[in-house]
């Protein structure tokens, strides 16, 4: 649905979702100029505009209180059957298992997730472990065994997958159902209430998904601490971090205004990105607290 964003929403002219490459972030128009004469000179193959890909090259970019015409990202979807129950599972995520951010309805075109929550767990004094918790929300009486594969299959983006289900009493072989296939139990009763029957053991899911499902979430890995953080107050926004190519002095630059870094892997993504994409997406972040403890002449 088209709608007018404020920068405080996006500085993008479209929303992130629009992009061929799973949302993600592009470069702006001087990388992008930058990359394509890059990318020339090394006579990479990659596709040119109109060849299908959506060029990102109607990123706006410029002053953040801009006003740009644009389209958000479908993130709150929630017009489901199940969509009712959204709201209950999305307070259990926050009451019972501490959850710092929770998001409905959203996730990488591999496949939307009901409610996603990140928490921290088990540390953060010489490591950060945070976690990303998937739930998939049934009714009641939907066939069991779907719908924990589909719970089950989340594992391959999120660290914990629960289904969570309407008037559910989960039987005795279910629950084993549920173990084999590592997901856990979540009952919901007719008044909303959320009770954990099985827990949720850890999974091992795929790097690039699970990154891919923290942007959804305006979320980002810091590529020094490990520490899962917002890069942005909206979906599709990337308010607290600064672009390293908009900022005269990089790190130090960022660090003074308190915010993080994005910055795009040029040689790399050269030499090594087959996907045919004639812009680069290789990108990385710093979080705040790293960019100040590494740019010079700050404390
Ligand atoms: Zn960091």
């Amino acid at each position: 649905m088209a709608r007018q964003l404020s920068a405080n929403n996006s500085i993008h002219g479209q929303g992130v979702d629009e992009f061929s490459s799973e949302g993600q972030q592009p470069l702006d128009h001087a990388e992008q100029a930058r990359d394509g004469q890059q990318r020339r000179r090394l006579g990479s193959p990659g596709p040119t505009r109109g060849s299908g890909v959506r060029s990102p090259c109607k990123l706006v970019t410029g002053p953040r209180t801009t006003t740009v015409t644009g389209t958000l990202p479908s993130v709150a979807r929630t017009s489901g059957p199940e969509a009712a129950l959204y709201p209950a599972v999305k307070k259990w995520a926050l009451t019972k298992l501490d959850c710092w951010e929770v998001a409905l309805d959203t996730g990488p075109s591999l496949g939307r997730i009901d409610v996603v929550g990140i928490r921290d767990f088990g540390g953060g004094d010489l490591a950060s472990r945070s976690e990303v918790i998937a739930v998939e929300v049934k009714r009641s009486g939907q066939p069991f065994a779907k719908s924990a594969g589909q719970a089950h299959g989340y594992s391959v983006m999120a660290d914990r997958c629960y289904l969570a289900q309407e008037a559910a009493t989960f039987s005795g072989q279910e629950q084993v159902v549920a173990s084999r296939l590592g997901i856990g139990l979540l009952a919901i009763t007719a008044s909303g209430r959320v009770s954990e029957v099985l827990g949720a053991p850890v999974q091992e899911p795929l790097a690039e998904l699970r990154l891919k499902l923290l942007e959804k979430l305006s979320c980002a890995v810091c590529s020094i601490c490990s520490t899962v953080f917002r890069v942005g107050t909206k979906v599709g926004g990337y308010q607290h971090v600064g672009r390293k190519t908009e900022m005269p002095g990089g790190l130090k630059s960022a660090a003074e205004q308190k915010l993080g870094l994005m910055w795009w892997l040029h040689e790399t993504a050269n030499e090594r990105d087959t996907s045919g994409r004639n812009l680069n997406y290789w990108r990385r972040y710093l979080c705040a607290d790293c960019t100040r403890a590494l740019a010079p002449g700050t404390e």
